[in-house]
């Protein structure tokens, strides 16, 4: 049974702690789109990690890790992330690599910095990553797949010098920065080719068996539904699809066998970078719920920046959550919340005067106000809760709330940081 974890929002949600959470009772894990440019925060016995590339299951020795074609892969962060972790006492993961998957080349995140550089004040917030140059060459078929690094060195450096042509005009009169060299990149892939030698498989022929023999696969997401180049708040997205849809493309299996979509929602909002936000709140109030939000505080994974916090956003969770194709809802950070007396709500947006809870385009995104319900805080401390019913009763009601306003099944609702603070919930929503 495949099953797929992904967010509702703008990333951040806290996929990274359920996906490992799921990883328990599953056997393969697989990371279908994205790369390192946004990251996972796992706590767990090993101690407290950021996964960029590496997907969330890496923890146990009972599952096989998975980096799928649709993955952006960066090779020497990936390898310098299982260094990390086995150089904390994780035991080495199982790893595949698809032999489709393309590479994120040095000059990916050189063009990614110049262009941010260039952009100056208008840039998208990049991380500079090299993901956005990544993509566009995966479509205009430059890319570099894995494959192509077990080529012969006629053909790979035949390859390089066609690609570095069109790269050195920009760099030469775009960017006035130094030109690419095939004889140093091909040495680059030589290097790249040794790191991912052992682990390098046909992985959708793998799946294929897997799926057949009926083992459980997890389909791990990165960001979420706004961050998603087509549904999302473009262009302040990201550059490939983040909705579960595209699990079945970036892993290479059938859409029909995705059963379970596993949407990820935090109690509260948060996001990295620009873009519309529309229940964003600002001063005191948000100071105060980043320091207090997710573990240690709402700062990147990946950049360390602060993120931009809100409360709760009904609209585009709705919509999120819809895209995704949501079966269950988890719900989480809801520990966080306890210090408040009263938590507003983002039930609607007013565009121009009228009120909708369909979450529309960007260009209506930049008009919209946030409509407020404010619902009673619990002021008490969740952690440790283990049943639904020994909840607050003002915690239950902003659960059910929440449930009612985005229409989709809440079967779990995350009250700590690490895998056994879960709750596990029956939702009337849940045929
Ligand atoms: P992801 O990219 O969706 O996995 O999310 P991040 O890792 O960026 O952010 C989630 C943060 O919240 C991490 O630091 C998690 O350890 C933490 N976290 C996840 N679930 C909970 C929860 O229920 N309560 C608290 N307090 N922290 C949580």
């Amino acid at each position: 049974m495949v099953k797929a974890v992904v967010g509702a929002n703008w990333g951040d949600e806290g996929k990274g702690k359920i996906t490992d959470m799921l990883a328990e009772t599953a056997d393969i894990i697989i990371r279908f789109q994205g790369g390192a440019n946004a990251g996972h925060t796992i706590k767990n016995k090993y101690g407290k990690f950021a996964l960029h590339t590496l997907p969330s299951g890496v923890f146990y020795d009972h599952t096989t890790s998975i980096i799928g074609n649709g993955v952006a892969l960066n090779i020497p962060i990936l390898f310098g992330e299982i260094q990390d972790i086995v150089g904390k006492g994780v035991p080495a993961p199982k790893l595949l690599i698809s032999d489709r998957a393309q590479i994120v080349m040095p000059y990916h995140i050189l063009f990614d910095q110049y262009e941010e550089e260039r952009l100056a004040g208008k840039s998208f917030g990049s991380t500079k990553s090299g993901i956005a140059p990544f993509y566009s060459d995966k479509f205009a078929k430059i890319g570099f797949p894995v494959s192509d690094l077990f080529d012969t060195e006629e053909n790979l450096k035949e390859k390089l010098e066609r690609v570095i042509v069109q790269k050195n005009v920009l760099l030469e009169h775009l960017y006035h920065k130094p030109l690419l060299n095939v004889d140093e990149l091909y040495k680059t892939l030589m290097e790249y080719k040794d790191m991912v030698a052992p682990y390098v498989c046909d992985v959708s022929l793998y799946l294929d068996k897997a799926i057949k023999e009926g083992k459980t696969i997890l389909l791990e997401g990165q960001l979420g539904t706004l961050k998603d180049t087509d549904h999302g708040i473009y262009p302040m997205v990201t550059s490939s699809n983040t909705i579960a849809a595209y699990g079945a493309v970036g892993a290479g299996i059938p859409p029909y066998e995705i059963k379970q979509v596993i949407t990820v929602c935090k109690a509260y909002s948060s996001a990295v970078g620009g873009g519309e936000f529309v229940s964003e709140i600002f001063g005191d109030e948000a100071d105060e719920l980043r320091k207090r939000g997710g573990d240690g505080g709402e700062y990147g994974a990946t950049t360390g920046r602060p993120r931009r916090m809100g409360w709760f956003d009904c609209v585009a969770s709705k919509y999120g959550c819809r895209l995704q194709g949501t079966t269950d809802v988890a719900f989480t950070v809801l520990d966080v919340l306890g210090y408040l007396d009263e938590i507003p709500v983002c039930v609607g947006y007013d565009i121009g005067g009228k009120v909708t809870t369909d979450f529309p385009v960007t260009r209506l995104l930049k008009e919209a106000k946030p409509v407020y319900k404010t619902l009673p805080g619990w002021k008490e401390d969740i952690t440790g809760i283990r049943e639904y019913d020994k909840l607050p009763e003002n915690c239950r009601k902003y659960i059910e709330f929440i449930e009612n306003e985005i229409g989709y099944p809440i079967t779990m609702v995350s009250n700590g940081p690490s895998r056994e603070d879960i709750i596990y919930r029956k939702s009337a929503l849940k045929k």
